[in-house]
């Protein structure tokens, strides 16, 4: 959407194509960060934008086995605005739908799910299937429509269609994985009054549950060993509930609102990367190129960036003709150490988080005595949380 957006403003012509027919899903996290507010600001939306019912988030705090222990502080971010944003990302995508359908050049199809993508017909005759020679130029997509079956031919296509990308697997880009060791149990519970006013990470020997406050219920992410959400059935509620409020003991009087496991999704968390991000005519961005996990709520802001590093470097040519392959990869070449950096940060968290599977359940208290003490060692995570490394501005031209 916030390619869509960039583009279209620079007067490109733009699609976007999305499966389902509104944003309201549970599925992702709710930060803006506070590089995202700063990109807001620049395309003169901000002020707007926080009037979106939302709360600020000054302070990153976690509770390690039952003390609470500052994580970041935003407060000296060189940026306007010194907060997280906790938004429903829903509110966020039709706020930035709403404002980009003002241009001309834009249209939004929802219900449209991609399927295929299109070939350059030439590239059919040597005998090839044209996905598996990287020549052979993409030349748009094939999506499911309300209507039927649609083809929407482009100069380029974005994939921008998240971790499990249709569009990466028909290009036939090498994924490179990174083993993850953890899943996670997504669901929700009410809030009552006296709670927490702010969303909160709790450590627990070696386990993670985390509360996204959603205003009038928490969002629940509970952090499972991988491949173990049959054991943790096969188990009970009874066991499952006296483990979450082990960790969160306030949640108690409530826990027994998860009665029915058709209440508890299990989200499977991946960490990949795409060797090569494009091909002729083709360019994927965010969890396309790159899946990240929940650790740290990075990924969203990591997506942001890769949208606004594709508009700076193509939106003027794309204006005027198609794009080569060299300008494609200059995407990937601009974003991938920041990628790189915070993937090796997750695969680091993940491993630690799993200290029950490990063993080394003491290591998470060190780190929190830590932060207690040495108060600016919080500026640390907030800048690599909030601006996360080479932080993106616009550079790509208004048209309107
Ligand atoms: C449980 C969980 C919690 C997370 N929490 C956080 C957090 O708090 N903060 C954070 O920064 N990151 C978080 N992340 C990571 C974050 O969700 C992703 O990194 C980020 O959403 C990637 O953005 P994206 O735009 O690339 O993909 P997505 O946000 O996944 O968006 C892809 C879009 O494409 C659409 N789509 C998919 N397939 C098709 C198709 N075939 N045709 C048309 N449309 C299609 C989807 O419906 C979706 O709208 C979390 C991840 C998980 C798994």
């Amino acid at each position: 959407m916030m390619t869509g957006y960039l583009l279209a403003r620079a007067g490109v012509e733009v699609a976007v194509l999305e499966k389902h027919a509104d944003f309201n899903r549970d599925f992702r996290g709710d930060t803006i960060h506070p590089s995202t507010l700063e990109l807001m600001h620049e395309l003169g939306l901000l002020e707007e934008f926080l009037k979106l019912p939302h709360q600020e988030l000054r302070e990153l705090r976690a509770v390690m086995n039952g003390h609470v222990v500052p994580i970041a502080d935003f407060s000296h971010l060189p940026t306007r605005c010194k907060f997280i944003a906790f938004m429903p990302q829903w509110d966020f995508l039709n706020f930035l739908a709403e404002r980009a359908k003002r241009f001309p050049t834009f249209s939004l199809h929802m219900e449209h799910r991609v399927t295929d993508l299109l070939f350059d017909a030439g590239t059919e005759l040597d005998g090839l299937k044209p996905s598996s020679s990287r020549s052979a130029r993409v030349t748009g997509v094939r999506a499911t429509a309300p209507d039927g079956e649609r083809d929407f031919l482009s100069a380029l296509v974005i994939g921008a269609d998240g971790r499990h990308s249709i569009v990466h697997e028909r290009a036939e880009l090498p994924v490179q994985e990174f083993g993850v060791p953890i899943d996670v149990l997504w669901t929700r519970l009410s809030k009552r009054e006296g709670d927490p006013k702010q969303s909160l990470g709790f450590f627990q020997g070696g386990k993670l549950l985390v509360l996204l406050d959603r205003d009038d219920y928490f969002q629940v992410g509970f952090i499972i060993p991988k491949g173990t959400f049959d054991d943790i059935r096969a188990r009970g509620f009874p066991a499952f509930h006296a483990e979450i409020a082990e960790i969160a003991p306030f949640l108690h009087d409530r826990i027994a609102e998860l009665d029915d496991w058709s209440k508890i999704k299990l989200l499977t968390v991946q960490i990949n990367r795409l060797r090569h991000w494009a091909r002729e005519g083709l360019l994927c961005i965010g969890d396309s190129a790159h899946a990240m996990s929940p650790a740290g709520g990075v990924g969203i802001n990591l997506a942001l960036q890769d949208a606004v590093a594709t508009a700076n470097l193509l939106a003027t040519k794309l204006r005027t003709g198609p794009v080569s392959l060299a300008d494609l990869e200059q995407v990937q070449k601009r974003r991938e150490m920041p990628v790189r950096l915070i993937q090796r940060m997750q695969v680091f968290v993940h491993r630690r988080i799993n200290g029950r599977a490990s063993g080394r359940r003491d290591k998470l208290q060190f780190i929190g005595r830590i932060f207690r003490w040495f108060p600016f060692l919080r500026r640390i995570p907030a800048r690599f949380i909030g601006l996360g490394p080479r932080p993106e501005h616009i550079h790509s031209p208004s048209a309107f």
